[in-house]
């Protein structure tokens, strides 16, 4: 593993085989200085070709009776299980992006309609304004007021594709400090149009000067903008209110609390356990792929995402994250 042509060579070298930020060692002594049996660490071993190699390190300290002074370490090389894990995070980044592309698929009916209201009030506009310009006395001041709404609606226009945009953005998994308001402020405005079609009223009450978390902008949005539309589905086409409200707020010093409760049919007792599975929907054309990305998503954040249903009375989602330590700091 080291790369050593005998072992001569090998304990020769045998100080180089750590890297220069290598803890493993360090680690271990302090392992040693607390009493404890046992230490493990992952780290990287430099061979002597300068290779790096990615080794799980074991090493277990004898009892205090031990009149050996001996200890055992295991280096193991862990390669393989490195190279799966990010074969595995990427398979999870494509996978998350496809279903973004998947949900804005669904949505291009409603998209198409927010981009193209600021289209037409431009056109209005600006129809207005050579209006104004064709008189025999051009009234530069109207002139002035209709470019002014051009310009505005136009802003309107990119801010909406810059949106979209950035949601269907694929890029490895990002650790930002992020204000939970923003997010869900973007999540809305991507669902705002889909949700007044059905006529689905949605309240956002969220707490002001929450501490930030520390996560992906556009995977969180991904998941507020999943259980928005879940909840707006449910709904669509019952009779009576459809009412979906979105709560965020501390669960206590460390913990962020979301709430997504919706009025809908609610969810059978009997598909309760499989809703988070790959592949579970009860949809006409459903991928149920949703539910899975979003817990995965919340899970490798540090927190939790969680179901209460009673049928009849609607869905309650709740999601908890923890907000970022480093505020915290002086
Ligand atoms: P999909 O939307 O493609 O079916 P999801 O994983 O997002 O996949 O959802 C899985 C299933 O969970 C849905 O088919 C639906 O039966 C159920 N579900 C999710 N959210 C709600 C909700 N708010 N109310 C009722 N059922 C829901």
């Amino acid at each position: 593993m080291a790369g050593a042509s005998s072992s001569a060579a090998f304990i020769q070298n045998v100080d180089k085989l750590l890297g220069e930020n290598d803890r493993s060692f360090l680690d271990a002594l302090v392992a040693f200085a607390e009493g404890e049996q046992f230490h493990e660490g992952e780290s990287e071993l430099v061979r002597l070709d300068g290779r790096k190699v990615p080794v799980l390190f074991t090493i277990t300290f004898p009892p205090q009776s031990d009149e050996d002074h001996n200890v055992l370490i295991f280096v193991v090389d862990i390669t393989e299980r490195r190279q799966a894990q990010d074969a595995l995070l990427a398979a999870q980044v494509e996978l998350a992006h496809a279903a973004r592309v998947a949900t804005l698929g669904e949505l291009s009916a409603s998209i198409a309609h927010e981009v193209n209201q600021p289209l037409a009030a431009i056109v209005t506009s600006g129809e207005a304004g050579l209006r104004w310009l064709r008189r025999d006395v051009p009234d530069l001041k109207e002139v002035t007021t209709t470019i002014g709404h051009v310009v505005a609606q136009g802003r309107r226009a990119s801010e909406i594709v810059t949106r979209i945009r950035t949601f269907l953005k694929k890029a490895p998994p990002q650790r930002d400090m992020l204000q939970i308001g923003e997010i869900i402020e973007e999540a809305t405005a991507l669902v705002a149009r889909e949700l007044a079609k059905d006529q689905v009223t949605l309240t956002v009450e969220s707490q002001h000067d929450l501490p930030p978390i520390r996560g992906d902008r556009v995977q969180l949005q991904q998941v507020l903008v999943n259980l928005l539309i879940n909840a707006g589905q449910a709904m669509a086409g019952q009779p009576g209110s459809r009412t979906i409200t979105l709560r965020a707020g501390s669960e206590d010093s460390e913990t962020l609390a979301i709430m997504v409760q919706d009025s809908g049919p609610g969810i059978q007792p009997e598909d309760l356990p499989r809703l988070f599975d790959p592949f579970f929907t009860t949809k006409d054309g459903g991928m149920g792929m949703g539910l899975a990305i979003c817990r995965t998503t919340v899970e490798a954040h540090g927190g939790r995402l969680s179901v209460a249903s009673t049928p009849g009375s609607g869905t309650t989602f709740h999601l908890t994250l923890p907000f970022s330590q480093e505020h915290a700091l002086p």
